[in-house]
């Protein structure tokens, strides 16, 4: 099955000609979204679509599937999270709310490019080093818990980030791109992955072999992919960021479990090398996200701990 790549115009605003570029699989119209590119600083989700439209060249197809390769072309550019001409995060903005600026006509664009259809994928990667992890969203109804569990089934993450189900964090999400998307009828799996550089071979099959295995779940496959039955990890997620500017060293093993004291990484400090800080655990659970050897800054995301939540 060719895929064909067209665009879809979003609004022209002073002389510059913007769009959505769109590829869409099988005849009829879309049923499975894949959305790539809301964060520009973010680029491992082209390289999956791109992995996901060549297996699919091979399939037959049952129903319409639609990639969003690039949905904010401006942050690409740029390498950033978001577009320093508005400074808009279009996971934020829900569906752009009518606004003006770009980012949120942007963002207008994507849901109108995702109506219709009945799940839509919602790919992000961290610049920490992630296993294939996905959200499962704060406020679900029994049905729609229920569904998430077969794709998430289909999917095979290795890790599901639960969200806390405070009043805040369902403000939170109430202003999200996903929200957005689901108060339109479509059912949103998000999910996250590693940064470019640490997207090896297995993660990338394991990724392709899930995204296949989904769409199989919402009827576009012909051919039935059967899941695995691996244990999934549900958890809630600690964030320890940076304590200063320097090169992160990592120590401890991803994935492994970890307690309170034990040393997750070491700082060398910009201003006194030879001087290492240890960065410790803090508490208990599994180190399911850490950088690599990067640089960093104050603040910098440097792992998660996350704890079990069911
Ligand atoms: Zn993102």
């Amino acid at each position: 099955m060719d895929p064909v790549y067209h665009r879809l115009p979003v609004v022209d605003a002073g002389g510059m000609e913007l769009h959505l570029p769109i590829v869409d699989l099988g005849s009829g119209p879309p049923r499975l979204c894949i959305v790539a590119g809301i964060h520009g600083d973010e680029p491992s989700p082209l390289l999956l679509v791109d992995r996901m439209v060549l297996a699919l060249r091979e399939r037959e197809l049952s129903a319409g599937i639609r990639i969003v390769a690039a949905a904010n072309i401006p942050a690409l550019l740029q390498r950033a999270r978001w577009s320093s001409w508005d400074d808009e995060d279009m996971n934020r903005i829900g569906d752009g709310d009518g606004g003006p600026a770009l980012t949120r006509r942007l963002a207008a664009a994507v849901v109108a490019a995702c109506d219709g259809c009945d799940v839509v994928v919602n790919l992000h990667n961290f610049v920490m080093r992630t296993p294939l992890l996905a959200v499962w969203p704060p406020g679900q109804s029994a049905g729609h818990a229920e569904r998430h569990e077969l794709l998430l089934a289909a999917l095979d993450p290795h890790v599901v980030w639960v969200f806390g189900d405070t009043p805040a964090d369902e403000r939170i999400f109430a202003g999200s791109l996903d929200a957005a998307l689901e108060r339109r009828g479509c059912h949103v799996l998000a999910v996250e992955m590693s940064d470019l550089p640490e997207m090896d071979e297995p993660l990338l099959a394991r990724s392709v072999a899930g995204l296949l295995r989904v769409a199989a779940q919402v009827g576009c496959l012909v051919d039935q992919e059967r899941a695995p039955r691996r244990n999934r990890v549900y958890v809630h997620r600690r964030l320890v960021r940076a304590p200063g500017a320097g090169i992160f060293e990592p120590i401890a093993a991803l994935g492994g479990q970890v307690v309170a004291t034990d040393v997750v990484g070491e700082l060398i400090p910009l201003e006194r090398p030879g001087h290492r800080v240890p960065i410790l655990a803090g508490d208990s659970g599994w180190l399911i996200q850490r950088l690599a050897r990067r640089f960093v800054r104050p603040g910098d995301m440097i792992f998660t701990v996350g704890h079990p939540a069911r």
